[in-house]
């Protein structure tokens, strides 16, 4: 699907607007990244859906008058492992260890303190921002260099993570259920879901979002007598049924995917993460949102969104 027709079929709103609205989005709150950065081809393409959805919501948040956004690091990972392959998208996912512990040493540095999704997304709820050096580091999909690679470095330097598994897809590339027990016993990683399959939610039957949302809590929350409160939508793909479908199976918190961790503290079912890959200047990356937080407003006499 284009960006275009995604913007047809999601806006509701004439795609003129949308388009240029989405945009001003993009221009304004994109964080400069180092020239060498990589960032996948399919990354971008997954992110048009959630950064459409976002536009659309705080320019309808500045219409009804509701300042309610602002920045909130929320990090992505995938694999802590290098590659072979050759795709950008590959190696997009793809930050070594040797790289992941350099990020959390210079977060260390610089007085970041880590906090599980959980804890970020409570403190959003209140509807205030965030201490300025909180960061939460999250992990999607499950992968088993984050038992073998992440967790001895989160132990090393005490940091906390999130972690989002798939419950339903099973092989040497992912964690086993022992291992996921280990690495909830760590005391140092919160687990939620990230469905069964890992499909585009947003493109199911109700029968089959709901089915993913809660199997996937089910599964979790038997194997580790807790419960579980927060899905990941994988491809960061949601729309407003599947938050709804995501709150009344029983979750708390929803997460998205967006490279602008813009946070609506109205919605707690489209909280934004963004992604990190390698070669990514991560602490300049939240140096510039929190100099965004203090130069954020949005210009509600008008109706028009003004982030700066
Ligand atoms: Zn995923």
């Amino acid at each position: 699907m284009t960006n275009k027709k995604i913007l047809i079929i999601a806006a509701g709103i004439p795609l003129a607007g949308a388009a240029i609205f989405f945009i001003l989005i993009k221009s304004a709150v994109a964080p400069s990244a180092p020239a060498e950065t990589i960032l996948p081809r399919q990354t971008i393409d997954r992110l048009t859906v959630a950064e459409t959805t976002k536009a659309q919501k705080v320019q309808a948040a500045a219409i009804e008058r509701k300042p309610l956004f602002y920045f909130a690091p929320i990090l992505t990972f995938h694999y802590i492992a290098t590659t072979s392959e050759t795709s950008s998208v590959a190696i997009g996912l793809h930050v070594g260890s040797a790289e992941f512990e350099k990020i959390l040493k210079s977060l260390r540095a610089n007085k970041y303190q880590t906090v599980f999704a959980g804890e970020m997304a409570a403190y959003l709820k209140r509807g205030a921002r965030p201490p300025d050096n909180w960061v939460v580091l999250t992990f999607d999909d499950g992968y088993r260099d984050f038992y073998t690679h992440a967790l001895p470095l989160l132990e090393k330097y005490q940091a906390k993570a999130t972690i989002f598994i798939i419950t339903g897809v099973k092989g040497s590339a992912y964690l086993t259920p022992e291992q996921i027990k280990e690495i909830d016993q760590s005391g140092l990683v919160e687990i939620g879901s990230h469905s069964v399959t890992h499909p585009m939610l947003a493109k199911l039957s109700p029968e089959r979002q709901s089915a993913e949302l809660s199997d996937s809590k089910a599964y979790l929350e038997k194997l580790l007598r807790e419960d579980i409160t927060l899905i990941c939508y994988p491809y960061g793909d949601y729309n407003a049924a599947v938050e709804r479908i995501a709150q009344r199976v029983g979750y708390s918190f929803g997460f998205t995917y967006n490279h602008h961790p813009l946070q609506d503290s109205e919605d707690m079912f489209a909280i934004d993460r963004a992604s990190v890959w390698p070669g990514m200047n991560v602490i300049g990356f939240l140096k510039d949102l929190e100099a965004r937080n203090r130069g954020l407003k949005i210009a509600t006499s008008t109706g028009r969104l003004n982030i700066q």
